[in-house]
């Protein structure tokens, strides 16, 4: 499958979504000597610099995701951590178990000498295996869901996570709760040599980024894409072409990038929503998407897919 250059992407794993829904398969997988367990506590990841707890890609020093044995738990896994189950890579499985009932795992499991717990926000710029990156970002958006749904949204009994913590029943009122996402449109409005960046109050100063906002119920996202550029800039646009999406754990988004075709280059900024907005040349976003910031201005790092919109359109891969 094509690689795509967003972060949180080309997440590697099969999940086998028939054979995760078996509790026995589960159970018999995760004794298996070929299976793997990532920690996370609190919303963060355990990673390490360890060389037999981190995978072969990673160079050293680099901190990267740790992966566990089931036997360095010593049976300290209980029902009230979650396991959820990730994906097989080849005759590998590997899981994450939320240990967030903990308030200090690392005395707990003994991982003071092995590592720390670290924000996925930390993490993703840095030169760890993207696979890697999209699988404990693949966690966190599951124990995300699962922490914040601990309830029936039907009855308000105490809800129950199933199927390796892709589903939650309730066994008051026998409904089942799968794992929500959030669908966000970003794009880049475009008008001849220019393309349209605007500034949110809560950017560092400098920082311009390609517009976003979460699509509504009833609507498709090209419509998205078209009312929020409506809605937040005046632009009114003929076309959009979708260009990639990202998977955005924070906490459970999926980011569809766009680039869209304005009309005009004119603009109304709505000043709620952003500070500062206006079209830039190609050459300025070139030189900017180069880290040259001679402009004044700064665009989102590699790790935002609004990096490779403007790339894409600095690059006429529109
Ligand atoms: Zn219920």
């Amino acid at each position: 499958m094509k690689v795509y250059p967003n972060i949180f992407s080309n997440n590697p794993v099969d999940r086998v979504s028939d054979l995760r829904s078996d509790p026995e398969w589960v159970k018999k997988t995760l004794k298996s000597d070929k299976t793997m367990i990532a920690l996370f506590w609190r919303g963060k990841a355990f990673v390490s610099t360890v060389r037999n707890l981190i995978s072969g890609h990673a160079d050293a020093d680099q901190l990267s995701p740790a992966w566990f044995p089931l036997d360095f738990f010593k049976n300290q896994l209980t029902d009230q951590d979650n396991l959820i189950f990730l994906g097989l890579i080849g005759d590998m499985s590997f899981f994450a178990v939320d240990l967030s009932r903990l308030s200090n795992p690392e005395d707990v499991l003994g991982l003071n000498e092995l590592g720390n717990f670290e924000d996925l926000m930390v993490l993703a710029p840095q030169s760890i295996d993207p696979g890697e990156l999209a699988m404990i970002g693949q966690a966190k958006a599951i124990f995300e869901w699962n922490n914040s749904h601990q309830f029936c949204s039907r009855c308000g009994e105490e809800s129950v996570m199933v199927e390796a913590g892709y589903k939650r029943i309730c066994h008051k009122c026998n409904s089942e709760h799968f794992p929500r996402t959030d669908p966000v449109v970003i794009m880049l409005a475009t008008y001849k040599d220019t393309a349209f960046l605007g500034r949110q109050k809560r950017f560092p100063p400098g920082m311009y980024s390609a517009l976003a906002g979460f699509i509504e119920p009833g609507e498709s996202i090209e419509e998205a894409v078209a009312r929020e550029l409506k809605e937040e800039a005046g632009i009114e646009i003929v076309k959009a072409e979708y260009h990639s999406s990202q998977p955005w754990a924070f906490p459970n988004s999926l980011m569809i990038g766009y680039i869209a075709e304005s009309t005009s280059e004119n603009f109304k900024l709505d000043e709620v929503e952003i500070d500062e907005g206006r079209w830039f040349t190609k050459d300025e976003l070139k030189e900017t998407i180069n880290g040259n910031n001679k402009n004044g201005f700064f665009v989102p790092p590699p790790m935002a897919i609004a990096h490779h919109l403007i790339k894409a359109f600095v690059e006429n891969k529109k």
